[in-house]
């Protein structure tokens, strides 16, 4: 029997060879400890009680956002249970898990997330109402995003939770068998990556690029000598490719083969002018439909703010109108991570 945990589907589903069900999951990460930390204090403060780390402004923002949306969840219905256990019995597997909050009566489970809404988790979800559909056609799934402070509502009828049983049931049988390698083959999301055949393989093909015998695994010395050597083969691939483009433009295309040739081929991409289309996409799609179009740089907002300030006024002016954006709630910082070289403290 393959023990499965809802919090630990969506990587199941994208990889069902990362499969271990001891596994901690980002068990000492920032993301993982706020996460924590701000269930924690949803649950405190559905008890009337305070939240716990005051200190720390994100947490008490994310917390902030979550009592507004239970005071209209809670009326929903009679019966919530926070921290609820759930499970469900599948061929081949057993799927346990605790949600946030749950009506076992109207069928409603609510899914609070501290993250993104980049990252996809509707795994998980969906796993907790597979969990909550005995008895039922239809589970209702509330997932607060706490970050962009609004929830949303998603219905789960019979025929997709049997697709998603299924869907399980498949994956199981793929455990040991198909591997899906990608941004998630970190120390953040896969318990399996040490001995993973996959990435081992890839060790190995990135060890080609220095000439070296592969060992069982990258070392910290082979991995420095990787860096220098990617920078070095980024700039000869890109003087190689002005190089061939050069050639192209200069002699006209070229046969690669008896089909097909290097051609410069131009290419148009259009966008939209704001100021000329913003009232018809308004009528289209709404100010919110709107708004998911749209993403506005702050550092070029930032410059255009220092141009039109005037001399000597620009970085004083550029101070206002972020602390005016911020009182607003319109600043969204996301976190992303870089490889970087930088100076060791
Ligand atoms: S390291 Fe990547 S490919 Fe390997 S098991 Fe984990 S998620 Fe799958």
């Amino acid at each position: 029997m393959i023990e499965l945990r809802c919090s630990g589907l969506p990587l199941f589903v994208l990889c069902p060879s990362s499969h271990s069900p001891d596994f901690d999951l980002q068990g000492d990460s920032r993301p993982a400890s706020l996460g924590t930390g701000v269930h924690t204090d949803i649950q405190r403060v559905a008890d009337g009680l305070e939240a716990l780390d005051i200190e720390d402004a994100e947490r008490q923002q994310l917390v902030e956002y979550a009592e507004q949306a239970l005071a209209e969840i809670e009326p929903l219905a009679v019966d919530w249970e926070n921290e609820a256990a759930v499970a469900r019995l599948g061929e081949g597997w057993h799927l346990t898990g605790h949600v946030d909050k749950l009506s076992r009566f109207k069928h409603i489970i609510v899914d609070w997330k501290s993250g993104w809404l980049e990252s996809d988790y509707s795994a998980q979800t969906k796993g907790y109402a597979l969990c909550c559909a005995v008895g039922s056609t239809m589970v209702s799934a509330i997932i607060p995003w706490l970050r962009r402070r609004f929830y949303e509502t998603v219905q789960y009828t019979e025929d997709e939770l049997v697709e998603f049983h299924d869907l399980l049931t498949e994956k199981v049988r793929l455990i040991g068998k198909a591997w899906n390698p990608g941004p998630h083959c970190t120390s953040m999301y896969c318990p399996r990556r040490l001995e993973c055949p996959h990435r081992r393989n890839r060790d190995a093909t990135a060890l080609t690029l220095l000439g070296e015998p592969i060992g069982e695994m990258l070392t910290a010395d082979q991995v420095v000598k990787l860096d220098r050597a990617i920078r070095v083969t980024e700039k000869l691939i890109e003087i190689a490719k002005q190089a061939r483009k050069c050639f192209v433009q200069d002699n006209g295309p070229v046969a690669v083969d008896d089909r097909r040739e290097l051609a410069i081929i131009p290419v148009n991409r259009t966008a939209i002018d704001p100021l000329r289309g913003w009232q018809v996409l308004v009528e289209a799609l709404g100010e919110n439909g709107l708004a998911d179009c749209v993403t506005i740089g702050k550092t070029k907002v930032e410059k255009a703010v220092k141009a039109s300030a005037g001399k000597g006024k620009g970085a004083a002016k550029v101070r206002e109108v972020m602390k005016a954006l911020d009182v607003v709630d319109a600043l969204r910082t996301k976190m992303t991570e870089q490889l970087k070289v930088r100076t060791r403290s």
